[in-house]
């Protein structure tokens, strides 16, 4: 069989990994990390730097066909893999999510409404910033996740303090803006151009990482739901964009959508697909690399998904899950993750039912079970 390679071995890589086995084909993932969730189920586990050549020679010796997993895998890398092997999706795309200045002006150039921002990597960017962005939240252009890299800020003082504190790297400033809630949604797209979307998915973050997502009719406006597909289907087409992107967005006070980030991988946001659609983001990221047909995945059942993070397990010990199984419609996700930590992703609970009431009833008996704030 051929082997489906991918860079980086976090929880996204292991349920890659599932996926591509279970449609029959060899993996191999590279990850410097002994323990990496998915080096542990992977055919072939290249234990070395993302940058080393010697890995990169291995990994291209071995795959048909490589993706990403996370987006800080470094450019130059997959621009070496892409020479000799197809990548999906490519150095280009990645490099353009890598950078949230980047990433922005693709939003811009694509039609999609963009918080007020400004670009802070010299000083006297600094001190051009309008009084119109504050208060904001600074961003580091690069490498942020989870809210990390980001510090709030209302007055100038502040500004510059936390562009001291963030080691006066490249950074946006982005308005605070009112949020009512945040959506995401998640698109595949072909090499020959073909591309499908789930549905538009509900989000809710705690201390900057997602807790919950919730899908099912209703959850979003409808007049939303179309704006963010149709928004997110052209931020795909305007880079060629090859496999699994997701697109944040935030939905103001007053209704309108704006455009927050994207990853150029299956997301967080996407889990719930494993339980309660016909295709997860993971098989349509295999049939991407794969060259394979796509067809629009078709959700079959109302879902909320909680996210499990390292802060639910007790000291040596792991949650009731006998208690949260027990309840209807449970579909428990975790990722072999050898420790817990507080704020680190250890697993999602996936919840589906006949209908949206059922679904979001058992959410909250299940939320309460784990010692989760209620949904
Ligand atoms: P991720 O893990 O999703 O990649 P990240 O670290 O890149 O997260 P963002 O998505 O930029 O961070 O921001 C994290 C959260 O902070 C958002 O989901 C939102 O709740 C809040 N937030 C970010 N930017 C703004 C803004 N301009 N106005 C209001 N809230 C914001
Ligand atoms: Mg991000
Ligand atoms: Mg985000």
């Amino acid at each position: 069989p051929a082997t489906l390679g991918v860079m980086g071995g976090g929880q996204l890589g292991r349920m890659f990994v599932h996926a591509a086995q279970a449609m029959g084909y060899f993996t191999a993932v590279l990850d410097p990390d002994t323990a990496s969730p998915a080096g542990l189920v992977s055919h072939h586990h290249i234990q070395t730097d993302y940058l080393d050549e010697q890995g990169l020679a291995q990994l291209m010796q071995r795959c048909a066909a490589i993706t990403t997993e996370f987006e800080n895998v470094p450019a130059p890398a997959l621009m070496t893999l892409g020479a000799q092997r197809p990548v999906a999706p490519g150095a280009e795309a990645v490099a353009i999510a890598q950078d949230r200045a980047a990433e922005k002006a693709h939003f811009v150039r694509c039609g999609v409404p963009v918080a007020p921002h400004a670009v802070i990597a010299t000083p006297a960017q600094l001190a051009a910033v309008g009084d119109d962005l504050l208060p904001g939240i600074l961003k580091t252009a690069r490498m942020g996740y989870d809210g990390k890299g980001q510090i709030r800020v209302k007055t100038r003082e502040e500004l510059t303090a936390a562009w001291d504190q963030l080691k006066n790297v490249p950074c946006v400033l982005e308005k605070m803006l009112p949020l009512q809630a945040e959506c995401s949604v998640i698109v595949a797209r072909g090499a020959d151009g073909q591309i499908v979307n789930f549905p538009v998915q509900l989000n809710l973050h705690r201390e900057g990482i997602l807790a919950v997502t919730s899908v099912y009719e209703g959850a979003v406006p409808a007049e939303l739901v179309a704006q963010a597909v149709a928004a997110t289907r052209a931020i795909a087409e305007g880079i060629h964009y090859v496999g699994v992107l997701c697109v944040e967005f935030f939905i103001l006070e007053g209704g309108q959508l704006v455009v927050n980030e994207m990853a150029p991988r299956p997301h967080n946001s996407g889990h719930y697909t494993m339980n309660a659609c016909d295709q997860s983001q993971f098989e349509l990221q295999v049939r991407t690399l794969a060259g394979l047909p796509l067809t629009q995945p078709r959700q079959h059942s109302p879902a909320i998904m909680l996210n499990l993070l390292g802060d639910l397990w007790p000291e040596g010990g792991a949650p009731a899950w006998d208690k949260v199984l027990a309840l209807p419609g449970t579909h428990l996700h975790l990722y072999g993750k050898l420790s817990a930590r507080p704020g680190r992703k250890m697993g999602h609970l996936n919840i589906t039912g006949a209908t949206p009431e059922a679904v979001r009833a058992t959410a909250l008996q299940a939320a309460a079970l784990l010692g989760i704030e209620a949904p």
